[in-house]
């Protein structure tokens, strides 16, 4: 790989601006993804937080659901956050009948995990693998992680429910990196994303 990374921030709905404007700011090149064509040449791909149902029909209505599927399957490096978490998981507990995640990474997952709205919190969590002391995390209507399969690593718990995980190339996180002012995680997925560009 020459230069920056490419990454793609899923943009049908939710709080994609926030991951942009992130990754911006850590001088990752970005690109707004809301079209077969524009999954071309990327080396990451982010999927926001918002409302998991929507995003996963509008994967369908957008044409999306295939091609991501398929990028992903052979290897594209992911990050998940809050809903998109929901979206890269196996299998969705508490969602809609109809609702279909992409199953880029074995886990199960519960959505409002932590009750509604009013139930939103902030908390400093100890994130494995990030150094510079706790993450200053929020959770908005979070899921968290009832199961994890093979190759899975879950890297952060609270009151014991696994709320951030991953695997070499996907990292899924239930609460939301790109609206506290602390850009580790985003840098810990463009470490990911080089160390898989890595000849
Ligand atoms: N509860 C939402 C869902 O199930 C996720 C909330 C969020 O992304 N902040 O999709």
């Amino acid at each position: 790989m020459t230069g920056a990374s490419l990454i793609g921030v899923l943009a049908l709905q939710g709080g994609f601006r926030d991951h942009l404007d992130r990754l911006d700011a850590i001088g990752a090149r970005t690109r707004p993804v809301r079209s077969p064509a524009d999954l071309a040449d990327l080396d990451g791909i982010v999927i926001p937080g918002g409302e998991s149902t929507t995003i996963c029909r509008l994967l369908d209505a957008f044409e999306l659901r295939e091609p991501l599927t398929a990028a992903l399957a052979t290897g594209l490096p992911a990050f998940g956050s809050c809903a998109g978490m929901i979206v890269l998981a196996d299998r969705v507990l508490d969602g809609r009948a109809d609702q279909r995640p992409l199953a880029a990474i074995p886990l199960s997952v519960r959505r409002n995990a932590f009750g509604r709205q009013s139930d939103s919190f902030e908390c400093e969590l100890e994130v494995q693998g990030l150094g510079g002391g706790p993450f200053p995390a929020a959770f908005i209507r979070a899921p968290a992680i009832e199961s994890i399969g093979h190759g899975v690593q879950v890297v952060a718990q609270v009151d014991g429910r696994p709320v951030a995980a991953r695997t070499e190339h996907v990292l899924v996180t239930a609460f939301h990196p790109e609206l506290t002012p602390d850009d580790r995680i985003h840098r810990l997925f463009l470490e990911m994303v080089a160390e898989h560009d890595r000849p």
